[in-house]
C-alpha cells in the first residue's frame, strides 16, 4: 500500500535516495535531513500509514522493537548522553509528513535543543474529570 504521492513512500521504498542506517522487508532508517542533533534518524514503514491511528497493530509493535534497537546501536556508536523517541500526529501537533514516522533522535550533553512544554496546573477535580472523560465513567 503505498501513496503515489507522499515524498516516503518514495524514500522508504528506495525511489528517492536516502541515507540509509538500517533496512529490511518492512521499513527503512533514514538520518533526517534537518536533524534535532547528529544521528537524528527516522523510522519509515514501507507500506504507507498518514499517521499512528493507522497504523496496525503488528507494525506499531515492530517499530518500537526497531526504535529500542536503533537506539542502541546509535547511543553505542555516536555516544550520545541520552535520547528522545518522538512521534507526532496531526498538523496541531506538529506533522509535516503525512506518512507514519518515529523521530529517534539522540541528546547530547549542551546541544542546546528542547523537546518540551509549558506545563498545565489543573485542580484534582479536573484532573478527574478529565479521567472521567477518557475512560468514561
Ligand atoms: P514531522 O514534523 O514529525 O512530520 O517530521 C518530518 C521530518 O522529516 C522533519 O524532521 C524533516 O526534517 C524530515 N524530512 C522531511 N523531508 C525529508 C527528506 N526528504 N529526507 C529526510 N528527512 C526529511
Ligand atoms: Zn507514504
Amino acid at each position: 500500500m503505498k501513496d503515489k504521492d507522499c515524498i516516503f513512500c518514495k524514500i522508504a521504498g528506495g525511489e528517492i535516495p536516502s541515507k540509509t542506517i538500517y533496512e529490511d522487508e518492512e521499513f527503512r532508517v533514514i538520518l533526517d535531513l534537518g536533524p534535532a542533533a547528529k544521528g537524528h534518524a527516522l523510522i519509515l514503514p514501507k507500506d504507507h500509514f498518514a499517521n499512528l491511528y493507522e497504523l496496525p497493530d503488528e507494525t506499531a509493535s515492530r517499530v518500537m522493537l526497531l526504535a529500542k534497537r536503533m537506539a542502541a546501536q546509535i547511543t553505542d556508536k555516536l555516544q550520545c548522553d541520552g535520547f528522545n523517541l518522538v512521534q507526532n500526529n496531526g498538523e496541531v501537533a506538529g506533522q509535516t509528513v503525512f506518512h507514519f514516522h518515529m523521530h529517534l533522535i539522540p541528546r547530547y550533553k549542551d546541544d542546546g535543543q528542547k523537546i518540551a512544554w509549558q506545563p498545565g496546573k489543573p485542580s484534582q477535580e479536573e484532573l478527574e474529570e478529565i479521567r472521567n472523560q477518557i475512560v468514561g465513567n
